[in-house]
């Protein structure tokens, strides 16, 4: 489990804030779930023989002796609430944002408590809906200045009838080929023979290259859509790289499945991943209601903008430095005062006395832009000297009544910057 740390929170909220603002101008909701749900929400949606419920839940028993597992992502859960509370009306427009976990190797962009941004559309069968998924992504990207660095890669994976008669070529080809794949893969075999597809081991790929194509069993309806949704994402000038082995991990999905990957974080490159699973609300008893949604791993979204060198950090407006006891009761109205005028104003009072030059110190280490003295002399002729810490500006002593102005002043200049 990994620590946030305050140095590392700026591009956090920065991220959570740009997020926020383009859901909401496509008109998404957040939905806020439960971070435990009954094992078997997630063995039923997510799949049995899935990475994820083989090996990476976090499950236990609860004093009642039921099984109950911390949510590995965010699906399963915000279907269960759909039907639960009938939400599925049409169309159903939602987001949620928290912490998932997996019994994964931590490594770089992988880790066992980790976040996901989710997005989830209820009741459109369509492709604008996959592209409105898609485009909203895109957005996010050029909000965070990594659109550059992300790119779409899109696959459709026909219906679950599709698939199983692809399953059986798969297989009949690869039992044949058994012995030149690697470990996992021969038991995934047996299991979940899709999954070879995404092996990563180059002598796996190797022996994929002849198999046969998914892509050849997708029927003309699945296609007809996947044209229509690549045909949209022209119009939107998305560029996106088809990936026939592009399958998903995920049991639950069905006709289109995209990924945003990048080259910048090494192994774990995929970014985000989404998909369509029109099943999935029948299979938790509600009424068939088609369905898309993505995730997009946050750490992973910070990591990508770390390696880009897009930097946040919210330095204080202004630090306040006191004389003393008196000067420092002196000072508190006024501070209060400005706090209440100036919401959006950072002031940082020094706490806990000490010198004029200790002070200082720490004001010039705050990152401050002005530090506000009340020295004794000041409170005694009811004034205030300003001194920049940062800014190329003179030092100057004031009236307690010009305070108002000057930080209106300053407020302004610092929105026009
Ligand atoms: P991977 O192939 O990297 O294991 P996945 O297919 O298991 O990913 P999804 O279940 O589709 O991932 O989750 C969506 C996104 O959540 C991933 O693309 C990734 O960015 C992020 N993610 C998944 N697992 C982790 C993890 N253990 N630590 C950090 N981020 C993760
Ligand atoms: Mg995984």
């Amino acid at each position: 489990m990994v620590d946030i740390l305050p140095e590392n929170t700026p591009l956090w909220q920065s991220m959570e804030d740009a997020a926020l603002e383009v859901l909401s101008s496509y008109g998404y909701s957040e939905i806020r779930l439960p971070i435990i749900e009954s094992t078997e929400l997630f063995a039923r949606s997510i799949g049995e023989v899935t990475d994820i419920v083989e090996k990476e839940m976090y499950t236990f028993a609860d004093r009642n002796d039921e099984s109950m597992t911390l949510r590995p992502e965010g699906t399963a859960g915000c279907v269960r609430a759909v039907v639960q509370h009938n939400l599925a009306v049409t169309p159903q427009r939602l987001w949620y944002m928290g912490p998932m976990f997996r019994y994964e190797r931590p490594q770089k962009g992988r880790q066992r408590q980790f976040h996901q941004l989710g997005v989830e559309a209820f009741g459109v069968a369509t492709p604008d809906q996959d592209a409105e998924l898609i485009a909203l992504c895109r957005q996010l990207w050029c909000r965070l200045g990594v659109d550059d660095a992300l790119q779409l890669e899109i696959n459709t994976i026909g219906s679950a009838a599709d698939r199983a008669r692809y399953r059986e070529a798969l297989v009949d080809y690869l039992s044949l080929r058994r012995d030149q794949l690697d470990e996992d893969s021969q038991r995934r075999l047996e299991t979940n023979p899709l999954r070879i597809l995404d092996s990563k081991n180059p002598d796996t790929q190797s022996v994929l290259d002849e198999a046969p194509l998914l892509q050849d069993y997708v029927d003309a309806d699945a296609q007809a859509d996947f044209d229509q949704l690549l045909d949209y994402l022209g119009a939107l000038n998305i560029p996106y790289a088809v990936n026939p082995r592009l399958v998903r991990g995920l049991d639950y999905y069905n006709k289109t499945v995209f990924e945003w990957t990048t080259g910048h974080l090494g192994a774990q490159s995929t970014v985000c991943g989404g998909g369509r699973y029109d099943t999935l609300v029948e299979t938790f008893g509600g009424k068939a209601t088609p369905a898309a949604g993505f995730a997009i791993g946050l750490e992973r979204l910070t990591l990508l903008m770390q390696a880009l060198d897009i930097t946040v950090s919210t330095p204080a407006d202004l630090y306040v430095i006191t004389a003393g006891e008196t000067a420092f009761r002196h000072s508190l109205p006024r501070l209060d005062a400005l706090r209440r005028q100036y919401p959006e104003l950072d002031i940082i009072q020094h706490l806990g006395g000490g010198s004029f030059k200790s002070q200082f110190k720490r004001a010039d280490k705050s990152g401050a832009a002005w530090a506000l003295v009340y020295g004794d002399a000041e409170v005694a002729a009811q004034q205030v000297t300003l001194k920049p810490l940062r800014a190329d500006a003179e030092q100057r002593t004031i009236a307690d009544e010009e305070l108002d102005a000057f930080v209106a002043g300053y407020l302004a200049e610092a929105q026009g910057a």
